[in-house]
């Protein structure tokens, strides 16, 4: 039997995709995608949604229909897989950390160890931060067994990306649920600027303004960490960028991530001003808007009831729940609204590998 699945549903970008190659190649069913990204302009796949139906097909071993540029349908028939480890480049500065969202979960339940290699943009609009991947998403989800390691080895930006990231995995028999409610007090704030082929005091302002912000708002320990990097480094990015990641951690456990992108014609005090912003104000809760769509697959995948409380109900989250219900036999309960805090209930499914 083929999953047939509507890529227009809910948000109709992305993610719809790569939450049901994700979930398909793990219950080695084949799907039919149709309608991609048909709620995005231009709609289709776009390079790095392509890498990442092409990585998943190999990482399970399948054979995979319909991939071009603008391709709104995609088939993909899962199979065996015995590879160790991979190389994919999404060949612009298409974002490795969304390759990842659909490749973490097939490597992690994989029966033996992976190790992928991504080419791409590693900080990219829109798309999660590399070090948010592994300040945030990795350490929350290590808390349910997930055992991955992810080492950046260059920085990538628009628009020729050509960042590289590694990540290897081990594999897991079974996902722990996870409960995250509690928000606790605030127990630091880790600042992390970096920049690549820009003046050293873009990272210092940055860093001096993010600190000043956080300190005005009450937080008593805020630790900076600067990477400035110019061209010579292996790390360093092919074109100029620069951002901010800012992670709290609290007394609860909580794990609480922001991030500004830095913008030519924007000042770096800005950058700062609009990564603390969004940072304060999702404090009083234990996890961000961003952790809420990106824990989804992994509650319903793992063994009983997870229960989590996001700072706003996203409609990526919303979108998640709705693709990840109607492929996997989980059941989600929402309390709260669109644009609201919400706490979300998911009774998993268990899955071994
Ligand atoms: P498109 O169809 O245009 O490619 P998409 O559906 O692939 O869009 P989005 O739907 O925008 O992409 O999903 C982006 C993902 O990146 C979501 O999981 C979202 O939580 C995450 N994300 C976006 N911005 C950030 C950020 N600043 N920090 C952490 N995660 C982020």
């Amino acid at each position: 039997m083929v999953i047939e699945l509507d890529g227009s549903v809910g948000e109709g970008g992305g993610q719809v995709l790569r939450n049901a190659i994700a979930i398909a190649a793990l219950l080695r069913k084949r799907i039919r995608v149709y309608n991609i990204r048909a709620k995005r302009n231009p709609p289709g796949l776009r390079p790095q949604h392509m890498t990442a139906v092409k990585a998943v097909a190999e990482l399970c071993g399948g054979e995979v229909s319909g991939l071009h540029i603008g391709s709104t349908e995609i088939v993909l028939i899962p199979g065996e897989s015995r590879g160790t480890s991979y190389v994919f480049d999404a060949g612009t500065a298409g974002s490795t950390t969304l390759m990842l969202q659909s490749l973490l979960p097939v490597m992690s339940f994989a029966k033996h160890r992976l190790s992928v290699e991504l080419r791409g943009g590693t900080n990219n609009p829109l798309a999660p931060p590399v070090d948010y991947i592994e300040t945030v998403l990795l350490p929350v989800l290590s808390r349910m067994g997930v055992r991955a390691n992810l080492r950046l080895l260059r920085r990538g930006f628009y628009p020729r990306g050509g960042g590289i990231i590694q990540v290897s995995t081990e594999p897991v028999k079974r996902l722990s649920p996870i409960e995250l409610v509690e928000v606790g007090e605030v127990e630091e704030v880790m600042v992390y600027a970096y920049s690549c082929n820009l003046p050293a005091h873009i990272v210092d302002r940055i860093s001096k303004r993010s600190e000043e912000l956080l300190r005005a708002n009450g937080v008593k320990d805020v630790r900076i960490v600067r990477e400035v990097l110019q061209r010579g480094n292996s790390k360093c990015s092919l074109d100029p960028g620069t951002g901010v990641i800012l992670v709290a951690r609290t007394s609860a456990g909580a794990v609480i991530g922001s991030d500004a992108l830095g913008e030519r014609g924007v000042p770096s005090e800005v950058v700062a001003n609009r990564a603390v912003d969004s940072l304060i104000g999702q404090l009083k809760y234990p996890v961000d808007r961003h952790l809420g769509d990106q824990l989804i697959i992994w509650t319903a995948l793992a063994a009983g009831r997870s229960r989590f409380t996001v700072s706003e109900l996203t409609s990526h989250t919303m979108t998640s729940i709705e693709v990840v219900r109607s492929m996997v036999h989980a059941k989600f309960d929402v309390d709260g609204k669109l644009g609201g805090p919400a706490t979300i209930t998911c009774e998993g499914i268990g899955l071994t590998t």
